[in-house]
């Protein structure tokens, strides 16, 4: 329906106005009862929605509605499958239809700058164009069912140590092709109704009240049309924070809030269109909810739980499955080891934290899929409560391995390890888990690894086991699934999201990590994930995009359509890949740009496009990506804006970040002449090198030339003068001319250069 905003506006008081941009309790936004403006509930969470109807909290300790709990983002994003987080997102909405909530708090975008940050499980991936996809269709699913989204916790909000003071410093090129990035494509195809600021200061700003990202880069720049909502609590001054282009503070501040805008409009300090400006985009939404509210919607629990099962085991990845051991044989003795099978690790702790509407058995569900035939003997193997050994688990843990033709062990971290609100210290399994590991696979040689958690850990007995499945914290139906994918009724086709290093000590923020008090340097700069593993050639212990399948693919005939392009050109990519093996599968086709030669530093290469494909065995498909400028682009902070240096670029088609079996390449030619202003201490071998001042520079060193080579110079001797004379100084000329070259000549030089002309 069409209203006049600007009209309603002008109906309300200061005060009214003032009351809107702070929450009316813990969930609900304020109204205005007599103009018709409804309070609208928002609340969490990104994989789950978690209504809260008696007591209210941030951190997922009092219960909430049933809902359907889905796999959290760590496991969605290894899907790496854009129509099935869709499809998680439409489910979603669904639930919030059902249960009245205007607004959903998520999805997480925040960058795994480090794999201990405890709150990983919630975000998508190392690499922020995955990362920015899988949010864009998440985001695309909830709105599709006309309910909002809050991407959130924008931004540099990479740890949970110290998160409500922390001051991320990253440098700008750093934020923009890393941090920022991850939010800008997905505000971009999406337009979530709502974007969720951050606790922490960035660049010594705190997120809430910071005017250059939450209005001159989010709004202006990237068009985003919703209002800015703070993190629970995330508020530092609310008038600097309205000014900046934070529209409404939650929970509610009690008056307080209210009474900060209310004294700032009074005294000058703050204009009252500024306020009415954030009425405006507050209206603006909650209009948007009321006209799509679906009156009466319900959803089938069954259903939903059915979706969840197929995306836990779309998102599951097979890391490692030596002799071919899975899928397991529906014959036999199966022992299936570890408390983690009895009480599973389906999701992660705080404010994320749902009340499943039902929850899979495993043993019930591997039972299910395994038949008569197989015989399944369960032992405990541990307990999740510490990590001391316990003998009789052990013991019986054995007898059970050593009776059985093939042991499948389930081991993860325990839910407190790994949190919203802290970071995990190591990435280590439990002790208790590892000697399971260590004895089980000394008197059984079929061991395979079932993994529950939401982020790294390090695996020094990956050689004793024969297969690993990485099953993150795979929602409710995660019991299905594993049954579905370990007895091959399902082919594993999820690949990793983020890069297994072999210990913490080689992820490339492990030195900064935490920061010194509230200061945290992102010193590793752009070379987050892979594109430091990759560089440094660093061998991880399962690389980026890494995931094993029960069939195999073969890639071929990669062109590129056009070799040669200007950076305003997009141009499309083909390849074919074909099923080789006995089986359908699915196949996660990677696309990454290296940069050959550039001024800058870059990384060795960085991912441009993917593609997921379904292939039946025998079966071959075409797969073609679009690529634009940004694909070829780093960010340019003295142009602030995105540059391609012309030269050639690889395009590199993997199966992982570091396994390449396509490649070619092109010739980008740059549209944007940078202007650059030469000076004194330019240096010789830069005009040489550039073919716009090449000339000057000869012709005047043809004229003039203190270094000129001498007729008796040996090739030794001329090649170190070509050397020194690369490295001189325009004004160094001067000290070497003997007399022969004067101010005038080098200044004369420098009106030429810069585009002037000389009398
Ligand atoms: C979290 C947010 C969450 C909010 C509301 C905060 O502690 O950081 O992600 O949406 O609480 O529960």
């Amino acid at each position: 329906m069409k209203r006049d905003l600007k009209k309603l506006i002008s109906e309300m008081t200061l005060e009214e106005k003032a009351a809107m941009c702070s929450g009316k309790d813990f969930w609900r936004m304020q109204g205005v009862e007599r103009l018709g403006i409804p309070s609208l509930m928002v609340t969490d969470g990104p994989h789950g929605l978690r209504k809260q109807v008696a007591g209210t909290d941030h951190i997922g300790i009092l219960n909430s509605v049933p809902a359907t709990c889905f796999p959290s983002a760590a496991g969605l994003a290894s899907s790496w499958d854009r129509e099935l987080i869709e499809k998680v997102g439409q489910a979603l909405g669904e639930e919030c239809q059902a249960e009245d909530v205007a607004v959903l708090l998520g999805p997480g975008a925040n960058i795994k700058r480090s794999p201990l940050c405890g709150r990983n499980f919630e975000y998508f991936s190392e690499d922020p164009y995955l990362s920015s996809e899988m949010a864009a269709h998440h985001i695309l699913g909830v709105q599709s069912q006309g309910v909002g989204t809050s991407i959130k916790h924008f931004a540099a909000n990479n740890q949970e140590h110290r998160r409500m003071t922390s001051d991320s410093v990253v440098d700008e090129r750093t934020l923009r092709e890393i941090y920022l990035a991850s939010f800008e494509g997905a505000i971009k195809k999406a337009q979530p109704w709502t974007v969720m600021c951050s606790y922490n200061k960035l660049n010594g700003a705190f997120m809430s009240e910071n005017p250059s990202m939450l209005t001159d880069i989010l709004k202006d720049e990237w068009g985003h049309e919703g209002f800015v909502v703070s993190d629970w609590g995330a508020v530092n001054e609310r008038a600097e924070g309205l000014a900046a282009g934070l529209e409404l503070e939650m929970p509610s501040s009690g008056a307080i809030g209210e009474g900060k805008i209310l004294e700032a409009v009074r005294s000058g300090k703050l204009s009252e269109e500024k306020l009415d400006q954030a009425i405006e985009r507050l209206l603006h939404i909650i209009f948007k909810a009321v006209d799509s509210k679906k009156h009466g919607a319900t959803y089938d629990p069954d259903v939903h739980h059915d979706i969840a099962r197929v995306v836990a085991r779309e998102s599951m990845v097979l890391l490692k499955n030596e002799d071919s051991i899975l899928p397991l044989k529906k014959e036999g003795k199966i022992a299936v080891i570890g408390e983690l099978a009895q009480l599973p690790r389906y999701q992660g702790g705080g404010s994320s934290h749902v009340v499943p509407t039902k929850l899979d058995d495993i043993c019930e569900e591997m039972a299910k899929s395994a038949g008569d035939g197989v015989t399944l003997l369960y032992a405990q193997g541990y307990s999740l409560d510490d990590d001391m050994v316990n003998e009789l688990f052990m013991k019986e843990a054995l007898k059970h391995a050593c009776e059985a033709d093939v042991a499948v062990l389930f081991v993860g971290l325990p839910e407190r390890y790994e949190s919203e609100g802290y970071d995990r210290t190591h990435l280590h399994l439990p002790d208790n888990q590892l000697k399971l590991i260590d004895e089980v696979a000394k008197v059984q040689p079929n061991v395979v690894v079932i993994l529950s958690n939401g982020s790294p850990v390090e695996m020094p007995w990956i050689g004793d086991v024969k297969a690993v499945l990485e099953a993150y914290l795979g929602g409710q139906a995660m019991g299905g699934a594993i049954a579905d994918l370990l007895f091959g009724d399902a082919n594993p086709c999820g690949k990793l999201a983020e890069t297994f290093p072999k210990r913490l000590e080689d992820n490339p923020s492990y030195l900064y990590y935490f920061g010194e008090d509230d200061r945290v340097e992102y010193r590793e700069g752009i070379f987050v994930g892979y594109r430091y593993y990759d560089t440094k050639k660093v061998e991880p212990l399962f690389p980026f995009g890494h995931g094993l399948s029960y069939t195999t693919f073969d890639y071929s005939d990669i062109v590129i359509t056009q070799k040669d392009i200007r950076d305003d050109e997009s141009v499309d990519v083909r390849l074919k890949v074909m099923n080789s093996g006995q089986r359908a599968g699915k196949e996660i086709v990677q696309l990454y740009v290296r940069d050959k030669e550039s001024k800058v530093i870059r990384p060795e290469k960085e991912l441009k496009g993917f593609m997921k494909v379904e292939l039946q065995p025998g079966e071959e498909k075409t797969v073609t990506f679009t690529l634009n400028k940004r694909a070829f682009a780093y960010y340019n902070v003295e142009l602030k804006d995105w540059h391609v240096e012309s030269g050639v670029f690889d395009i590199l088609i993997g199966s992982s970040s570091n396994c390449i079996v396509l490649s070619d390449s092109i010739q980008v030619q740059s549209t944007t002449n940078l202007k650059i202003k030469y000076n004194r201490n330019t240096t010789v071998g830069d005009l040489l090198s550039d073919p716009v001042t090449n000339p000057i520079i000869t012709g005047m060193l043809s004229r003039q030339n203190p270094l000129a080579k001498s007729e008796t110079a040996s090739a030794e001797e001329s090649q170190m003068m070509a050397a020194i004379m690369k490295y001189l100084p325009l004004r160094a000329l001067l000290a070497f001319s003997g007399g022969t070259m004067t101010e005038k000549n080098i200044d004369d030089m420098l009106t030429v250069l810069n585009g002037g002309t000389v009398q």
